[in-house]
């Protein structure tokens, strides 16, 4: 990355700036940057793990204010009007605008973004602490309310990254059992202190064989090809495996686990806007917070090169 300066024009009648003070740095950043999936465009400003300060408001802007601390995730607009928007899936609008595909994200001074997808931060979330939460965040926690998970259930996380650090401390906030599985063997105290119940060293074929049968949801936040029919064994009749995480090759797995124990396999793409203030509040009232790292901006590169070996714990933010 190199330094940028763009001019973003007139604000919209519906749009606000925010000066950004804390930006995560997201696996998808790094996708995005090497153009992992096709989608691009160059130069353009990664970073949407975002929270600031609102500077400027649009004319018809009544739900923020100037001087307000807020947060944006990975979506910064939607149509507003098709079956998906009113619904209150936004996430899943065909228009849906992504903070930093084909515009300017948050690893700058400044973003803007429609009203509807900035969200305050409650007071007693740290902004560092917080801004992970805009999209790490709010990815794990929405598949978790989409398939029920509560206190019966048997969660297992897959990848103890930015993301599956946050689904720990989500998914013992449901009130679930918590398998954590990892490539790195020295994850499993931090894991257990976040809440995980259960450790498996993902590496260790005999260690994955003792959980066979035994997970009702397990979320992949892991961003590589793994053995996934290893992983459809670990879970229970009507159980589900569902990605957030985004391996390289097809997922590739046979049928026949997945008809005999009627087993399912699911994505999920972040969270609308009702359920990102729901995990803002959930956050602040459970104490669920990210483990960071902070760099200055300045230092991007640097942090992102740490992302890349797989050395953060567990998210790297850059702050201005
Ligand atoms: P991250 O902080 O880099 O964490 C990814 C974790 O995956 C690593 O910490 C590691 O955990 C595991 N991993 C890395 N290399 C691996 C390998 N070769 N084999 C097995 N496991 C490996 O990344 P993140 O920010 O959490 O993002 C993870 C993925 O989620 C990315 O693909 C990202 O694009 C995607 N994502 C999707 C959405 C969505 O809406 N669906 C939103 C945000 C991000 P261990 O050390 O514990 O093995
Ligand atoms: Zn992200």
């Amino acid at each position: 990355m190199l330094p940028f300066r763009y001019d973003p024009g007139r604000l919209g009648s519906v749009d606000v700036e925010i000066a950004i003070t804390h930006c995560g740095i997201c696996h998808s950043d790094l996708h995005l940057i090497s153009n992992d999936w096709g989608i691009s465009q160059y130069p353009f400003i990664p970073g949407h793990e975002i929270v600031g300060t609102v500077t400027a408001v649009g004319s018809r802007v009544r739900a923020l204010k100037t001087g307000t601390r807020v947060g944006l995730g990975w979506q910064s607009n939607s149509c507003g009007h098709c079956e998906w928007c009113t619904r209150g899936m936004e996430n899943l609008c065909p228009n849906t605008e992504a903070t930093c595909v084909h515009r300017n994200g948050g690893y700058a001074d400044t973003v803007r973004a429609n009203v509807r997808f900035v969200f305050p931060i409650p007071d007693v979330l740290p902004s560092e602490n917080a801004a992970p939460l805009l999209c790490g965040g709010i990815t794990v926690y929405n598949p978790m309310r989409i398939h029920g998970v509560n206190p019966s259930s048997r969660v297992g996380v897959v990848g103890i990254g930015g993301l599956g650090h946050l689904a720990i401390q989500f998914a013992r906030a449901f009130g679930a059992q918590v398998t954590a599985f990892s490539t790195s063997a020295d994850k499993e105290e931090e894991a257990r202190a976040l809440g995980a119940n259960n450790f498996v060293n993902s590496r260790e074929s005999k260690a994955m064989k003792e959980v066979a049968g035994s997970l009702d949801f397990l979320l992949n936040t892991a961003n590589a090809d793994q053995d996934w029919g290893a992983y459809i064994q670990t879970l229970r009749p009507t159980g589900t495996l569902c990605f957030v995480g985004v391996p390289p090759s097809p997922v590739s797995i046979q049928a026949f686990p997945l008809i005999s124990g009627q087993r399912t396999i699911t994505g999920s793409n972040i969270g609308p806007p009702k359920m990102l203030l729901e995990m803002l509040d959930i956050a602040a009232r459970h104490g669920i917070q990210a483990r960071t790292e902070a760099f200055p901006m300045a230092k991007a590169n640097e942090a992102i090169d740490k992302v890349k070996k797989n050395k953060v714990r567990y998210r790297a933010v850059l702050a201005n």
